[in-house]
């Protein structure tokens, strides 16, 4: 029998779980989940119904898993605790320094109702997390670096749409190549902000908007762009349509570490991702480690957990016996 999923949300990220669950037989799209009118929400896989978020407790006993695709600023914090009591779920929430927080409010409901909640899962949180982990844990002693990009930040894409005269805007953050060579030169950089990223803006304007007004406004936004070396490129709405309506994304984490007893050997890790789109990335992540919350729970397990507690053979479709011929 194949595992039952359910999606809550239906954005960016619920779309790609719902073409992820294709590339996997062993498991089946029951119900999407949405606050809006389900009329509304047109959904891509047949025989799956679309329903209003109210009605979930009513799949309570009809689903193995339930993937919760809410955005992370206000629905997660609220919606993983709360479904925690009802299914086995996975979440994607990645504001780092409230994943503590986050931990300890889902790990008291998925106990209460007796069920297993994976939270932070993704590529960073998530994929990033776990290199870091190993290669900690692995060199003692070195220093470790994440890069970002080349990728979309919708966050920084959102702040620039806000500012008046902007119609629509995109912002790639990208990763200095200097700096990256230089930590996989084994040279140990102390990097500031400015030196391991800069941004990057294609910005769509209004009719009869002040080009210079915009941009002074861009590179000196607190937090956002003022501690970055910023370009920015004003370009029509097609051009933004045609170049840059895609959701790429990406990065490196590297950790350089010494070894013997003169630190003589120098060792290197480097782990990076190179994504086409960051929600379907992302989502066909959450999709693995459904099936390891599925698995967890068949086994007996209770509370929060988070990347770092699933054994990786948990993850895949294939048996154990059968990734020990061949991948071991
Ligand atoms: P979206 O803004 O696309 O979707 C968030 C929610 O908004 C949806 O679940 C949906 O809920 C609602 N929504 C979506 N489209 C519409 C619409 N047209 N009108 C009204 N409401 C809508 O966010 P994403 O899917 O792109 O991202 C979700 C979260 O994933 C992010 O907040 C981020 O935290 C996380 N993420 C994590 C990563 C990681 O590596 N850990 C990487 C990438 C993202 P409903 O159907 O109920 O209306």
């Amino acid at each position: 029998m194949s595992i039952r999923v359910g999606i809550i949300g239906y954005g960016n990220l619920g779309r790609g779980v719902e073409c992820a669950i294709c590339q996997n037989p062993d498991m089946e799209l029951k119900v999407v989940f949405t606050r809006r009118n389900p009329e509304q929400v047109k959904i891509l896989t047949e025989g799956t119904v679309v329903c209003r978020l109210e009605e979930a407790a009513a799949w309570k006993d009809k689903l193995d898993v339930v993937i919760l695709c809410g955005g992370s600023a206000t629905d997660l914090p609220m919606q993983t605790p709360e479904y925690a009591r009802l299914f086995n779920v996975v979440d994607s929430f990645d504001t780092h320094a409230r994943i503590p927080e986050h931990f300890a409010n889902v790990d008291a409901s998925a106990k209460e109702g007796g069920n297993v909640a994976i939270i932070s899962v993704g590529w960073d949180p998530g994929m990033f997390s776990l290199n870091r982990m190993y290669a900690n844990a692995i060199l003692p002693e070195g220093k470790d670096y994440t890069f970002w990009g080349r990728g979309v930040s919708q966050g920084h894409s959102d702040a620039i749409r806000r500012i008046a005269g902007v119609k629509d805007a995109k912002q790639y953050t990208i990763p200095v190549e200097s700096a990256l060579k230089a930590v996989r030169a084994g040279e140990n950089p102390e990097l500031t902000t400015r030196q391991k990223h800069t941004r990057e803006c294609f910005v769509v304007l209004e009719e009869g908007a002040d080009a210079a007004k915009v941009e002074a406004e861009i590179k000196n936004m607190p937090n956002y762009f003022s501690d970055y070396d910023t370009t920015v490129h004003f370009i029509s709405e097609e051009e933004l349509k045609r170049n840059h309506s895609r959701i790429p994304h990406g990065g490196f984490v590297l950790r350089s570490g010494v070894t013997g007893w003169e630190k003589e050997n120098s060792h290197l890790i480097e782990y990076s991702l190179k994504l086409d789109s960051n929600p379907e990335f992302t989502a066909s992540v959450i999709v693995a480690y459904a099936r390891a919350a599925y698995r967890l729970a068949s086994e007996g397990q209770t509370g929060c957990k988070t990347v770092f507690d699933i054994a990786p053979a948990y993850l895949s479709a294939k048996s154990g016996e059968e990734l020990r011929a061949s991948m071991l």
